[in-house]
Order: structure tokens, then C-alpha cells, then sequence
């Protein structure tokens, strides 16, 4: 929620920072609430994750907890397709790390919203990781665009919960 201090828009619910000040690590959801497989999970069980949560793609992480790709059911279903049917038999002798997506984009927590903006337009989601490439959590695009839209109602001086 927006409310105004001395003349200054501001958000309480991110301890009173300004706009300008909105980092990734506000908007993201932290590593310990985001559904994550492990580089040698066979992909029958990333398909049963992706299929129990819903979600298209989710992060692949080492012993470690280091980000090492991104998974998705396109991929997955790709690696099943036989001449004339579906091989879902296959899935329990491929291991993620052999078909996952490494050639993606990452952000760091303290990049700000415009940097986050920009990397979750060709993508739902981009992860965050530190220095070392140690998993923080994801920015998604909702949480992007539920900012854009709190952004819309900033600049007609509403308030919007
Ligand atoms: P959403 O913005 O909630 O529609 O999420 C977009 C995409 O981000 C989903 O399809 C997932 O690939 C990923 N995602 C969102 N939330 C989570 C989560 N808690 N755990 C893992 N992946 C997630």
C-alpha cells in the first residue's frame, strides 16, 4: 500500500522505500517457498513436481543449492516422444541435468525494478542468485506487472491494496 510521508510517496509494506528504491529482493519469492528439482532427479520425478504444483518450468539446483538450469514440461514432454507414441518409460533412465535449459538469464537481489522488468520480458520468471551462484529465490512477471499496476495507481495519487 502507498501512502504519503512529508510530501513524499512512499510503500509501507516495504519498509517506506521509495519507488526508486524497490529492489528485486522486495518482489522475489525467497528460495525456501520456490519448488526446485536436483540435477540428478530422473525426469519422471520433475514431471510429477511440474505436474503436483502447476507450474510450466521450475529451477534446477546441485547439492549445493546452486542454480544449474531451468526445467519445463515442454522439455521434458519433448525428450518422450518416440516415432508413433508418447515413451513416458524413458523418463526414469534421463536425469534433468542431461536435457535442462543452462543458458539462462539470472538476476542479484539488489538489482532494481526496471532491471527486473526487463529480464522477465521474454521469460514468467528469472532466478536470483548471489555471487557465487547460491539460489536466492525467482522474480516472476506477475510480481513485475503487480508493481507496474501499483506503479499506474501511484501516478494518479490512488491508493491500491
Ligand atoms: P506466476 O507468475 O505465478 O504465474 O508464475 C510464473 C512461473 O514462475 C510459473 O509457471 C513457474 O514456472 C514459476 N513459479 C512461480 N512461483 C513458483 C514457485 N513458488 N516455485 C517454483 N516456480 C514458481
Amino acid at each position: 500500500m502507498f501512502i504519503f510521508i512529508k510530501g513524499e510517496l512512499k510503500m509501507d509494506s516495504m519498509e517506506d522505500k521509495t519507488m526508486s528504491q524497490v529492489t528485486v529482493k522486495d518482489l522475489m519469492i525467497p528460495s525456501e517457498k520456490v519448488a526446485h528439482v536436483q540435477t540428478n532427479n530422473p525426469l519422471e520425478h520433475a514431471l510429477l513436481v511440474l505436474v503436483k504444483t502447476g507450474y510450466s518450468a521450475v529451477p534446477v539446483l546441485n547439492s549445493s543449492y546452486q542454480l544449474k538450469g531451468i526445467i519445463g514440461k515442454s522439455i521434458i514432454l519433448n525428450e518422450t516422444l518416440g516415432l508413433e507414441r508418447f515413451e513416458f518409460e524413458r523418463l526414469s533412465e534421463i536425469t534433468v541435468e542431461e536435457v535442462m535449459d543452462t543458458d539462462i538469464p539470472v538476476l542479484h537481489e539488489h538489482h532494481s525494478y526496471i532491471d527486473g522488468l526487463k529480464a522477465v520480458i521474454n521469460d514468467p520468471f528469472v532466478c536470483v542468485v548471489d555471487n557465487e551462484q547460491y539460489f536466492d529465490g525467482i522474480l516472476t512477471r506477475r510480481a513485475i506487472l503487480k508493481q507496474a499496476r501499483n506503479n499506474y495507481y501511484l501516478a494518479n495519487q490512488t491508493t491500491y491494496q
